[in-house]
Formats: structure tokens, C-alpha cells, sequence
């Protein structure tokens, strides 16, 4: 299977180039050539592992079964992941079953791609015959930065600097990352917001002054946000899991069709489940669900996607988004593969912030998503709310997508049986989460620490250990910088890291 861009204009390559690469040179992204269909029902007995291998063996023709075993292995181990399945499902209710994408050491659904990564990389580099080190440049709205700096930390070949958004991510977010440990690793705190430090990534892959001078001194950029296709399919197989496991637990039939539902930002998670569906997946309606930074909301309902509004930072800060880049796969295949039109509309965000996709293409999106948002009160009711019925604690960014799952019902009355894409532990958001469950008076003036203690006794349920031990770590990061300061920092990077 060989991979084209988006947007056309660059050579088809090997899985491995692409992975390595992370963009296109044409400013696109990736995509594999054609879909391979799916008979999952196969997998019925298979455990996560065997399943993922299934998978990444059609898309990944280029590596051999011994480099997938490999990589499956070293990344979805017990010592990693604190369930056996990898992923959870669980049932609520009757229609509602709750995916829980968060048991890996970061306690975010991120750490399932950002795990395998790495040594999807470091094969990719390998197979390619490159010689340089590959210097992983990561853009985050809070979770994705530490889950790839703790998939990147002494991997050998690679180094890694994280840039993430000033009081754009919570406290304990932060605190992870500038507490991060590794000889390779770089955190860096950038003003503005997530879009910045995203832009400001952009714009040095784009610089073609800063990419020479990596090079001679032997690095190579690359990226581990879900532009990458690296990350992406691993996101896919857990898809094809939860559904598997609602199908042994009872909760549906072989063949019936199931709602997803997931709280969505740059659009990678709820991309991967468009994929499983055309790979054969019985889905019916996949629910967009956004926070007050809605514009993928009214992208969908208008097919007008426009960034020109304010910047809403909330509680649920990982979907704090106003481009979301995976969109872009999504017209492609939409459009029929289309990369005239899929560039003129890319070229025109970059122009004006602003594009209209045709009518074809936005009935089509319209015949499979159901968008909706929720703002910070229904955000914080939902927590409360689930608690409350069910004694199941969830996280502002699942609130989101449940709260909009409710929506759906309420407009289209229907009941099919719904999976919610579960993204983080509600302790690693304990002041939001606090604030719903034991109220604002019990928050008021409280450290991180107590919150958490005081949640879980509230609650019945543990602190993640891995979530504890962050508040006796040293901080090691101090460094921050202006947007438009990006580049050099990474320049000063290379230039310490090849002893100049
Ligand atoms: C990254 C993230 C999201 C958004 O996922 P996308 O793939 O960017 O759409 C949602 N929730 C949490 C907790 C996240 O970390």
C-alpha cells in the first residue's frame, strides 16, 4: 500500500516514508491509496494485541510481521497500560457505553498512539536507510505533549521539544510536562494559544532555511500530532475492539449498526472511527461533539468553516481548537479523493481563515455526522449528572461528548446503541471535575493535591498513581518564548544537542 498528500502535488510513497516524514512536502497529508475492507468479526476471540497486528499488517505492508509484533509489544504492555484489554467498555445503560481510551501512563486516550510511535519511527528511520536523528516537533492543547514525551524519552535516534500554550493547558497538565525526565526531551512554554503554537510548528517544517540547517547538522523534523499517520492508526483498531467486546458483553448483536460518539478537537479520534466505518465497521451516525469552540459545529451544519471568532478557552483545554487539521482528510475522501479542490480550500483557510465546501460534499458530511456542542454549565452538569446516576465518574472533555450525545436523542429520537469515546481520567481535571461533584465552596483556595484526595474519597474511586507521584517531582523545564520565536529555539536546540 503506498501513501499519497492531500493535497497531490508529491510523490506516492511507503508507509515507512510517510510515518517518517510526518507531512507531505506539499504542505498535505498522508493518506493510504485505497481502504482495505475488514472482515472483524474474526477478531471476536483475539485480544487487543492480535487485533491491532491485524490491522496495522494492511496498512503497513512495507514492515514485516516481526517489526509490528515488536512495536505492538513494547508499547501495549501491562507495565504501561493498567488494563489487560488496553482499552475499557463499559456499560451504563441500556444504550450508553462508555469507552475508556485512558489507561495508558498518561491516563489520556493519546498515549495509545503516542506509545506506538515511537517505535514506528525508529523502524521507519531504520527501514529507510536514513542516517540522521529525527527531531520530533510537538504543538499541544495539554495531552498530547506529555504523552509523546513520554513515548519519545530516551528512545534512541530521536529527540523530541514539546512547545505548549501558556495557561492554555490546566496545572496539572503542565506540571507533567515541565517535570519530564529524559535526556532528549525539550519543554517549552509558548504565549497565545494552542493555534499559535500549532502555527508556529507549521511554519518551521514550511521554513526552508531552518529545515537545511537540521539537516546539515543531521536531524530531520518530524511530528508526532495526529497529522501524522503514525498515530492515527493506531486509533483506528480501538474502534473495531469496543465493538467486539460490546458484542461479547451482550450489549448488541453481530452486524448491528452503533452510534460513536467523541469529544473532538483536531478532529483526529473521531477521523479514525470515519475510517473504521468505511473499513467496514456497522456504524451509523458519528456525533461531532465540540466545546463553546464550536466551530466544527457550525462547520457541519452550514459547511462554512470559518476561524475568524473568538478563542474560548474552557474546561475541556484539549479540545480548546480552532483548526482542526485531520478535517482535511476527511474532505479528501469526501470529495472523492479530490485534491484540486481539497488544496483550493486549504490554500483559502491559509488565505482568508475562511472556506465553503460544494453541496455534494457537505450533504455527504451531513449523512454521517451529527454535530453539536455544549457549553461550561451543561459541562459541569454532566459530570455531576453521570455521577450522580450511574456512581460513574467521568472528565469535562467525556462530559462534552455525553452532553451532546443527549442532544442527538433529544433531535433525532434515535436509540441505537451508542459508544462514548471516554478521553481522560477525570483526576488528571480534578478542579473542573471538584467543582461539579463536591461544589464551589469545597474548591475554593484547595491545592491539586486535596482535590484529588478529597474526589476520590467523595467518590470511592483511586488517584492514578502516576498522577500522584507528579506532585513530588522536581520541576525541570523553564523556558518560554514568543510565537514568533519558535524557530529559533529550535535552531538553539540543534545547535546544543550537536555540541556547537
Ligand atoms: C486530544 C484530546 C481530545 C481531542 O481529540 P482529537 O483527536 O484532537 O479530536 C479530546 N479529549 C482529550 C482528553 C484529548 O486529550
Amino acid at each position: 500500500m503506498k501513501y499519497e498528500s492531500t493535497r497531490g502535488k508529491a510523490e506516492k510513497v511507503e508507509s515507512a516514508h510517510a510515518i517518517k516524514a510526518g507531512i507531505a512536502p506539499d504542505g498535505g497529508l498522508y493518506v493510504p491509496d485505497r481502504i482495505p475492507h475488514i472482515d472483524y468479526f474474526k477478531y471476536l476471540d483475539l485480544d487487543y494485541r492480535k487485533r491491532a497486528l491485524d490491522i496495522f499488517r494492511k496498512f503497513l505492508t512495507d514492515f514485516s510481521d516481526p517489526e509490528l509484533i515488536d512495536c505492538i509489544e513494547t508499547a501495549y504492555s501491562p507495565e504501561k497500560f493498567d488494563v489487560s484489554g488496553i482499552v475499557s467498555t463499559v456499560r451504563l445503560n441500556e444504550n450508553m457505553s462508555i469507552l475508556e481510551l485512558w489507561h495508558g501512563p498518561t491516563y489520556a486516550f493519546k498515549d495509545i498512539a503516542l506509545q506506538i510511535l515511537p517505535c514506528f519511527l525508529a523502524k521507519a528511520v531504520e527501514k529507510t536507510g536514513e542516517n540522521k536523528k529525527i527531531l520530533i516537533l510537538v504543538a499541544t492543547s495539554g495531552d498530547t505533549g506529555k504523552a509523546a514525551l513520554e513515548g519519545f524519552c530516551n528512545v534512541e535516534g530521536t529527540d523530541i521539544i514539546v512547545f505548549f500554550p501558556k495557561d492554555g493547558v490546566s496545572r496539572m497538565q503542565a506540571l507533567a510536562m515541565l517535570t519530564q525526565e529524559g535526556e532528549n526531551v525539550s519543554v517549552i512554554e509558548v504565549e497565545g494559544n494552542f493555534d499559535d503554537a500549532q502555527n508556529g510548528i507549521k511554519e518551521i517544517f514550511s521554513n526552508e532555511g531552518l529545515c537545511r540547517y537540521a539537516l546539515e547538522n543531521e536531524f530531520m523534523f518530524s511530528s508526532a500530532n495526529s497529522i501524522n499517520w503514525g498515530r492515527l492508526l493506531p486509533q483506528i483498531v480501538y474502534y473495531f475492539s469496543a465493538y467486539l467486546d460490546m458484542v461479547k458483553q451482550d450489549t448488541i448483536e453481530d452486524g448491528e449498526k452503533i452510534n460513536v460518539c467523541i469529544p473532538t478537537g483536531n478532529f483526529g479520534n473521531i477521523l479514525a472511527a470515519y475510517y473504521a466505518k468505511i473499513m467496514g465497521l456497522p456504524v451509523n451516525k458519528l456525533i461531532c461533539a465540540s466545546n463553546e469552540n464550536n466551530i466544527l459545529t457550525d462547520f457541519m451544519i452550514t459547511g462554512v468553516y470559518d476561524t475568524k471568532r473568538e478563542f474560548i478557552k474552557t474546561i475541556s483545554p484539549s479540545m480548546d481548537i480552532l483548526i482542526s487539521s485531520n478535517l482535511e482528510r476527511l474532505l479528501f475522501e469526501l470529495t472523492g479523493r479530490d485534491e484540486e479542490r481539497v488544496s483550493r480550500w486549504m490554500k483559502e483557510l491559509g488565505e482568508t481563515g475562511r472556506y465553503q465546501i460544494d453541496n455534494k460534499t457537505h450533504k455527504k458530511i451531513s449523512s454521517v455526522f451529527f454535530a453539536g456542542f455544549c457549553n461550561e454549565e451543561e459541562t459541569l452538569g454532566t459530570v455531576e449528572d453521570i455521577f450522580n446516576k450511574f456512581g460513574y465518574l467521568i472528565d469535562p472533555h467525556t462530559a462534552v461528548a455525553i452532553d451532546v450525545y443527549d442532544k442527538y436523542i433529544v433531535s433525532t429520537q434515535d436509540m441505537s446503541k451508542t459508544l462514548i469515546a471516554s478521553t481522560a481520567s477525570p483526576f488528571k481535571f480534578e478542579k473542573s471535575v471538584s467543582r461539579a461533584i463536591l461544589g464551589e465552596d469545597r474548591v475554593e483556595g484547595r491545592s491539586e493535591r486535596e482535590l484529588q484526595r478529597e474526589l476520590s474519597e467523595e467518590t470511592n474511586q483511586e488517584i492514578p498513581a502516576g498522577l500522584l507521584e507528579l506532585h513530588e517531582k522536581k520541576i525541570l523545564h523553564h523556558r518560554s518564548c514568543r510565537r514568533q520565536d519558535m524557530g529559533k529555539i529550535v535552531r538553539e536546540y540543534i545547535d546544543k544537542r550537536s555540541g556547537k
